[in-house]
């Protein structure tokens, strides 16, 4: 088995040799011809704003349609490709797809909305990322204000640096999203030293809304903090009406989750667009 696995001679010195770790360096190989072999997909996820109940934006997902295993999502490849870089080239194909894929809406004369992509920290490590997305602006011709983008909070990352980016693509006019907030290591280190438009309330505060009394003080107090430093509020994982009620009682701005719409096609997306 280890000759068939090929190249990766590290399984041989590898204490912990198991089938597991057999699979994972399989599919980690597997996932440098995913790109030239047109086997990622985005999926697309409505977000509306609580108030007028209207779509406001759309978050890009990605997907890997495998030849064989199937239809696999990205908590099963993310971490993988983020251990072995290939973030950054997922990341690049998902930013430029979603961006085109944004235009495309646009040109057919659907409304416009905002796309939201999540980005990973290596991307900010690698490489200039300001110009990166400049270049698929323009390469694409959507316009800064139609993207967004999401990042999550890492303890390995270098606070100068990751501010740089972000107040470059600010300056460009794109957005930025802290996703998954109050989970991370330093959640107000960012909303200080970053210059953030919007957070998501991360789904594990919002599914306990009605029945931990905790969450829910978390939660109104994440939002009225958020308005008081002029960040927008996105809650995340939104399943019930009772937590949507919640929400807009607590003047949350957004909300994005099952109870509304889950990830779906861009075809479907462009059926909701022309219906709204
Ligand atoms: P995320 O950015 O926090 O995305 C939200 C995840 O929650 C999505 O899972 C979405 O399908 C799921 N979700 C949305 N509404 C609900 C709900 O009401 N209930 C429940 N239980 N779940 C809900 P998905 O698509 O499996 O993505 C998982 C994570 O993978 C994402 O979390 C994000 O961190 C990462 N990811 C996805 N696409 C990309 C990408 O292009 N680049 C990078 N770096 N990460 C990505
Ligand atoms: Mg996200
Ligand atoms: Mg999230
Ligand atoms: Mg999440």
């Amino acid at each position: 088995r280890v000759k068939e696995s090929g190249k990766n001679d590290c399984l041989l010195y590898s204490d912990s040799w198991s089938n597991s770790s057999f699979e994972r360096l399989t599919l980690q190989h597997e996932m440098y011809r995913a790109i030239q072999r047109n086997e990622f997909i985005l999926h697309y996820q409505p977000q509306y704003d609580l108030v007028t109940g209207s779509m406001v934006g759309v978050e890009a997902l990605v997907r890997w349609k495998h030849p064989v295993k199937g239809m696999i999502p990205p908590g099963s490849f993310i971490p993988l490709a983020e251990e072995s870089g290939m973030i950054v080239q997922i990341g690049d194909w998902v930013l430029e797809e979603a961006c085109r894929q944004n235009k495309a809406w646009q040109d057919a004369g659907l409304p416009h909305i905002p796309v939201s992509v999540n980005l990973s920290i290596r991307q900010f490590v690698q490489n200039d990322l300001a110009s990166k997305v400049a270049s698929v602006l323009h390469k694409t011709g959507l316009e800064p204000k139609y993207l967004d983008l999401e990042i999550t909070e890492s303890m390995t990352m270098d606070v100068s640096h990751v501010s740089r980016c972000l107040l470059d693509l600010t300056e460009m006019g794109v957005g930025i999203s802290v996703d998954d907030f109050g989970t991370g290591y330093s959640s107000f280190h960012y909303l200080k030293n970053f210059p953030i438009d919007r957070l998501k309330i991360d789904r594990s505060f919002v599914r306990d809304i009605q029945q931990d009394p905790s969450d829910a003080e978390i939660v109104a107090a994440i939002i009225a903090m958020a308005h008081n430093l002029n960040i927008q509020v996105i809650a995340e994982g939104v399943e019930t009406e009772e937590q949507m009620e919640f929400l807009r009682k607590h003047n949350c701005d957004e909300m994005q989750g099952y109870f509304w719409s889950p990830p779906v096609t861009s075809e479907n997306i462009e059926q909701m667009l022309a219906a709204s």
